[in-house]
């Protein structure tokens, strides 16, 4: 029955991209992003000024940050964005070089697909070497870092991290809070070391001066006490912690209650007051004196609770809820019902202070002294949303060097070092797979390259001063570029350090994507997502 009649396999109107059309399109994509990032690389990036499209402007120079708010359509483009997001995640820093990588590599791979190298044998080579730099990262360019170097190193690492950010004139002291606080809540879990940043606690407030910024030594909330006449500060407090409310459900008075006299009013009214008089009785009884709940509080039930001199916060973000309850040892209780004065923590003072126009809550000198907070400030909103961004990035690379000990020269230092040494490894590979090892020697290039270029500086007399460096008979493995005159420079003395962990995730992810996008060799796309201009459009439906 079937005989002589076509078979669609694919609906009526679908766009199909096949073989070198469908390459040549996803590495244009994917190579436009790159291309969008490229010019933030570094302490001399410029800065990209997003808007949404209800207006809201974020002014950054975060590679990850732009890549989040730019409405990226293109399948291949989506997958540079997510290395961007996967990097972040990982290491808090180096995404823009991973972005960028990634988009050399491509733009190399293309020139091997012209050559009818076929793309298998290309990933294969992206791959060796991968393996490869991963070894002379490991064996040859990290630096261990000492006890007697440690507290310099970790003050140098956070201060590059921060360079390429808007913060360029309290990057130092930025950099010591960064430090300080890591340092507080890294632990010995056997013989690793943990440092969890999601421990500290970021709070902003514009108004004031970056320099105004402040570790505070415990947790900080951007939370008033719920009634005024309660007390402003509590000595010696013992904390409550709730996830429940504190007030009548609204549907039990609706579902319950059918009110036809007066006297019922009355009674309903006088029930409620003995319910809210009974919760806070629990409080007291327990004994705390501060009580933070996670839901709300009837203004009743605040009322009493200031009678009584209790300090009491409501609408606490969960997180928020938890790390108080890591701070003070405090359990978080269901039902006030349930509360009992084993379950309260403790705090030497809990206290409501003016920051910038309004009050903040700061719960000090918790028992847990791994408890920190940071108060941001900055002139406005955008500032301290970017020192914001620069604090996570110097925070999560401190945490780095401090779990992995192992740290390696920036300003392309390692990135071209790698390269003259995959040079060298490259026929050994012997094939076609030599080309793609060359190829990949020679895309490390462009972060040297994008870091002097964005600096102004002529980009090839720079490259073949570091070349030299690194190739010569005494070679120097830590030579990059100074980005104070676009010559060749020791990094180690111009202390511009990243965290080994940065730069191998960057690479692993670059040429994860790159190898990703390589293999594609067919984009079927449904029609009803109209294709964007020059590329085939996604697939509809597409997630995330
Ligand atoms: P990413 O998002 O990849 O971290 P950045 O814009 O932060 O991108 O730039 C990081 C690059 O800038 C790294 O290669 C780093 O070594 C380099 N860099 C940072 N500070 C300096 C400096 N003072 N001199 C030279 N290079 C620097
Ligand atoms: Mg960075």
């Amino acid at each position: 029955m079937l005989q002589g009649t076509p078979i669609f396999v694919l609906k009526e109107g679908t766009e199909r991209d096949r073989g070198k059309s469908a390459a040549s399109g996803n590495i244009a994509a994917a190579r436009a992003i790159a291309d969008a990032v490229r010019s933030t690389l570094g302490p001399r990036g410029m800065d990209k000024m997003l808007v949404d499209s209800m207006g809201d402007i974020t002014i950054t120079n975060d590679g990850v940050t732009i890549l989040k708010e730019v409405d990226v359509e293109h399948p291949a483009a989506k997958m540079i964005v997510e290395v961007a997001k996967t990097q972040d995640q990982q290491c808090g820093d180096g995404t823009t070089t991973a972005v960028v990588l990634a988009g050399e590599l491509l733009k190399r791979a293309e020139g091997l697909l012209e050559q009818n190298i076929h793309p298998t044998v290309i990933t294969r080579g992206y791959q060796l070497a991968l393996q490869e730099s991963d070894r002379l990262l490991n064996q040859q360019i990290g630096t261990k870092v000492t006890s007697e170097n440690e507290s310099a190193v970790l003050l140098d690492v956070a201060t590059t991290a921060m360079g390429s950010k808007g913060v360029f004139g309290s990057r130092d002291k930025l950099a010591q809070i960064a430090v300080r606080a890591v340092q507080r809540i890294t632990e010995k879990r056997g013989d690793r070391v943990v440092a969890d940043v999601s421990l500290i606690k970021l709070e902003k407030r514009h108004g004031g001066t970056i320099d105004n910024t402040e570790l505070i030594d415990g947790i900080l909330l951007d939370k008033e006490r719920g009634h005024p006449r309660m007390p402003r500060a509590v000595k010696g407090a013992r904390v409550a912690l709730l996830n429940s409310a504190l007030e009548v459900k609204k549907t039990e008075i609706e579902s319950k209650i059918n009110i036809t006299s007066p006297t019922q009013i009355q009674n309903f009214l006088d029930e409620e007051d003995r319910n809210f008089r009974k919760m806070v009785e629990q409080v007291k009884h327990a004994g705390a004196n501060v009580l933070i709940t996670q839901k709300g509080i009837d203004d009743v039930v605040l009322h009493y609770l200031a009678k009584e001199g209790i300090f009491a916060l409501k609408q606490v973000k969960e997180s928020d809820l938890q790390k108080l309850a890591r701070a003070t040892g405090a359990k978080i209780v269901t039902g006030v019902r349930e509360l009992q004065a084993g379950d309260l923590g403790q705090a030497e003072l809990v206290e409501q202070r003016k920051v910038g126009d309004e009050d903040m809550t700061f719960v000090t000198g918790c028992k847990n002294p791994r408890s920190v907070s940071i108060l941001i400030r900055g002139g406005t909103e955008h500032v301290t949303q970017e020192v914001e961004r620069s604090l996570e990035d110097a925070l999560k690379v401190v945490s780095s060097v401090l779990e992995d000990g192992v740290v390696c020269p920036g300003g392309g230092a390692t990135e071209i070092d790698l390269a003259v040494h995959l040079r060298k490894f490259a026929p050994g590979v012997g094939g076609r797979e030599q080309l793609a090892v060359e190829a990949f020697a020679q895309s490390l290039e462009v972060i040297p390259w994008a870091l002097t270029e964005n600096g102004g500086y002529d980009s090839i007399n720079t490259l073949i001063d570091l070349r030299g460096a690194h190739e010569g008979a005494h070679p120097n493995r830590n030579v990059g570029v100074n980005l104070v005159d676009g010559k060749a420079a020791d990094m180690w003395k111009l202390k511009v350090i990243e965290p080994l962990r940065v730069k191998r995730q960057a690479l692993s992810s670059a040429v994860e994507v790159a190898n990703m996008v390589l293999r594609i060799d067919d984009v079927i796309a449904s029609k009803k997502s109209a294709a964007p201009a020059g590329g085939p459009g996604g697939p509809g439906g597409h997630g995330h």
